[in-house]
């Protein structure tokens, strides 16, 4: 399709509401009447931990030239918050690796306080949070999302190849200082964690900390078979259930999460079941990879190249029509499929590339 093309008229999901954001003058809305209001910015590919379901073990890590600048960056989601997005969450790799980050989020928090991003948040691996969460906190940033699958600290130097437990939870603790709330998410790794949930479930409660559990999604070479690993959370949610009274709340964290309260800690538990359960009927988001590449969907290969448009200099008008064009593509869900007969991942593209 070309860029100039008319986005197809909108048609509501025959099985889901759309999405209940509100869609101003000239907002994203995709052809299945969903607002996209939320988009996850992939700061960077690198990483100082190379956790085994999301890195294979030689990655082709990219060239500092394919990289957006972290002006580039500024520019694109300054172009989709005019276009009504409200909600912009850094990512990776891991964000913080990423040389002078802290320039884009002073950057970007100058939208926050015009009011027309409402909230700006980061997904990390925690292990840099004591250098970084006092500035986070100061502008404007007010909850994170930590990812922590164990707390053993050998299993977790397994798990991460080499990563230090105790930087992440002295992060954890230096986050919280500076006032940010934290939730923690987990992947649920059969054989690996799958015990340990339980136990790290009532260590977030007891901190004050939701906690969300992830299936392992099939993304990217990893050098192993995913089906070893794969843990339907179905399972997890009936082992906490046989432990702890579990009610089924409303609560929504902006994300896909379905969350229960848990009566014994008066914590709150997450669960994302892009595996096991349609995750795409109320999807706000897309996804911008570090090179510009726009992603419409997290579990679908098509996407748009915003960086060309960007480099060849385009105005802001220019650039924003090339952005609807995009969203005009968004599809109405994802394809996972874990245990492929070919053993093949379902994308060949990493978390790690795409942020997750
Ligand atoms: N480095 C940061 C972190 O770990 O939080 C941000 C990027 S990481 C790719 C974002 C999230 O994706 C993490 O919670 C990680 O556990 C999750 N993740 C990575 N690969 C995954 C996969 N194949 N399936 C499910 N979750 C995955
Ligand atoms: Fe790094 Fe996050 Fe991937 Fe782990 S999950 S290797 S911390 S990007």
């Amino acid at each position: 399709m070309d860029q100039t093309s008319t986005p197809s008229p909108a048609k509501p999901l025959a099985d889901a509401p759309a999405s209940t954001a509100p869609a101003g003058k000239g907002a994203l809305v995709d052809p299945f009447g969903r607002a996209v209001t939320y988009i996850r910015v992939s700061v960077t590919d690198r990483c100082d931990f190379r956790c085994f379901y999301c890195m294979g073990e030689e990655m082709a890590f990219l060239r500092r030239k394919d990289l957006l600048s972290l002006e580039e960056i500024e520019r694109l989601c300054a172009a989709f918050i005019r276009k009504g997005v409200q909600k912009v969450r850094l990512t990776g790799g891991e964000p913080l690796v990423r040389r002078n980050l802290m320039w884009l989020v002073r950057a970007l928090s100058r939208h926050l306080e015009t009011g027309a991003l409402k909230e700006l948040t980061m997904t990390t691996n925690g292990s840099q949070l004591t250098k970084y969460a006092n500035e986070m906190a100061a502008c404007g940033i007010r909850r994170l999302n930590v990812s922590l699958d164990s707390l053993d600290a050998e299993k977790f130097s397994q798990i991460t190849k080499g990563g230090h437990l105790s930087a992440v939870l002295d992060g954890i603790k230096a986050a919280q200082d500076a006032g940010m709330k934290i939730k923690i998410n987990a992947v649920a790794l059969k054989g690996i964690n799958e015990d340990e949930i339980p136990d790290m479930m009532v260590w977030a409660h007891g901190q004050g900390m939701d906690m969300t559990l992830i299936e392992t999604m099939p993304l990217g070479e990893i050098g192993g078979d995913r089906t070893a690993q794969y843990l339907p959370l179905s399972q997890i949610r009936d082992n906490l259930a046989a432990r702890f009274h579990l009610s089924t709340i409303p609560f929504c964290s902006g994300g896909p999460a379905r969350f229960s309260e848990v009566e014994e800690t008066g914590g709150r538990i997450g669960f994302i079941t892009p595996m096991s359960h349609s995750f795409c009927e109320n999807c706000n988001r897309v996804r911008l990879t570090s090179t510009g590449t726009l992603y419409m969907c997290l579990g679908q290969e098509d996407a748009a190249d915003l960086r060309t448009p960007l480099r060849a200099g385009l105005d802001d008008a220019a650039l924003e029509n090339v952005i609807t064009e995009a969203i005009s593509r968004k599809p109405k869900g994802h394809d996972f499929k874990i245990g492929r007969e070919d053993g093949k991942p379902a994308l060949s593209r990493h978390m790690s590339q795409t942020g997750g």
